[in-house]
């Protein structure tokens, strides 16, 4: 897959997805999204795009870390080989 491809697939996950590690927990924490996790761990948004800690007009660390494990866990998973492209 190209990098346009993963991130096409990225892109699909949607806002709501639980970040929790156990599926037999997910019950327990219907809530757990990114941003939730972004108010728990000190970077809530402050409005599109911008965190209430790092300020506006620059990057979110928090922001940045979450970006480089969902890219970097969707390319190891593509190199390998257990993603398909999608129609
Ligand atoms: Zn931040």
């Amino acid at each position: 897959m190209t990098e346009e491809q993963r991130d096409g697939l990225i892109d699909r996950i949607p806002a709501t997805a639980v970040l929790w590690p156990h599926d037999d927990e997910l019950a327990w924490f219907p809530n757990r999204t990114y941003d939730e996790w972004r108010t728990i761990l000190g970077h809530p948004p402050a409005h599109r795009g911008c965190c209430q800690t790092c300020g506006c007009a620059t990057t979110c660390l928090l922001g940045a870390f979450y970006d480089s494990v969902v890219t970097s866990t969707v390319r190891e998973l593509d190199r390998l080989g257990a993603l398909k492209e999608q129609p």
